[in-house]
């Protein structure tokens, strides 16, 4: 057999264990995964009889949704009551969370149940507007045994899903005070921004010709945001007595002064993304 032979089977040799090696590899990672990153329900130290503390974790890369509900459900075939269904909206989260929900005297009625050893508690996460459930079951008797003897209430654990919010950076260019030269063009210089001064800063640029006279100002009947906003602060920074920027969105301020149209003018054309929106008064 010649050497090119032997090569080429080595070769192929070499790749067969180089997928083999990357299936496994797949395999072990997918395992780890579904053992590790499961969705969880933990049972925490509630306040009193009436309410349930619990946390809730799971992989939100993988499932990329926002919680809204809880869901507890009693089957007790053989004890008395045979069923109880409490369901509770709660505020909505997409990051791992902790709450303590108030469920009213039926919950009471779940831990005082008779033959909760023959019984089995679900509890129900849900994503109303996703159409996802999470569900944990327990035995009766254990769902009540973790309910009384938890430890940690939902403020010891509370601190630990403190999820950061970081605003989206933008990168600023880096400015030069030496202008480069001005391109060759019959249209006038714009000076100002703000319409309200264009009139002061244009004999400045283009001398008496350039000059424009001062823009008006005018009233808003209503100004509003759409959905789109990537809360990048500039309304804010031009207009804060009208518009406050949230963590994940911004808001017209109640009471937010319509008076100043330029201004107001002068946010929405520095909105990156053009939610901003107006109509003058008439
Ligand atoms: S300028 Fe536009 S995108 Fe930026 S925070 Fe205001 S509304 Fe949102």
């Amino acid at each position: 057999m010649s050497t090119t032979y032997i090569a080429m089977i080595v070769a192929i040799l070499m790749g067969i264990g180089l997928l083999v090696g990357i299936g496994a590899l797949s395999l072990l990672s997918g395992a780890l995964n579904f053992l590790f990153v499961k969705p969880r329900i933990e049972i925490l130290k509630s306040k009193n009889d009436s309410t349930f503390a619990f946390t809730f974790k799971w992989d939100q890369d993988a499932e990329p949704v926002s919680f809204d509900q809880l869901r507890v459900h009693l089957f007790n075939p053989f004890g008395v009551p045979a069923e109880v269904v409490i369901t509770r909206e709660f505020d909505p989260s997409n990051v791992d969370f902790v709450r303590e929900i108030d469920l009213g005297d039926q919950f009471k009625k779940i831990l005082t149940a008779t033959n909760l050893e023959k019984a089995s508690v679900e509890v129900e996460v849900l994503a109303s507007k996703d159409s996802v459930t999470h569900t944990q079951s327990f035995k009766g008797d254990v769902f009540v045994k973790k309910f009384t003897e938890s430890t940690a209430t939902a403020e010891d654990v509370a601190n630990q899903f403190v999820v950061e919010k970081v605003k989206p950076r933008f990168e600023i260019p880096e400015r030069s005070f030496i202008s480069p030269p001005l391109p060759k063009t019959a249209k006038q210089l714009k000076m100002a921004t703000n319409p309200m001064f264009a009139g002061e800063f244009a004999g400045a640029g283009g001398g008496a010709a350039a000059a424009g006279p001062a823009v008006e100002n005018f009233n808003i009947a209503k100004v509003w945001i759409e959905p789109g906003c990537i809360v990048c602060d500039a309304c804010e920074a031009i207009f804060p007595e009208v518009f406050e920027v949230t963590d994940s969105t911004c808001i017209i301020r109640p009471g937010a002064p319509l008076n100043d149209g330029l201004r107001m003018q002068e946010a929405a054309e520095a909105c990156p993304v053009e939610v901003i929106k107006f109509t003058k008064a008439s």
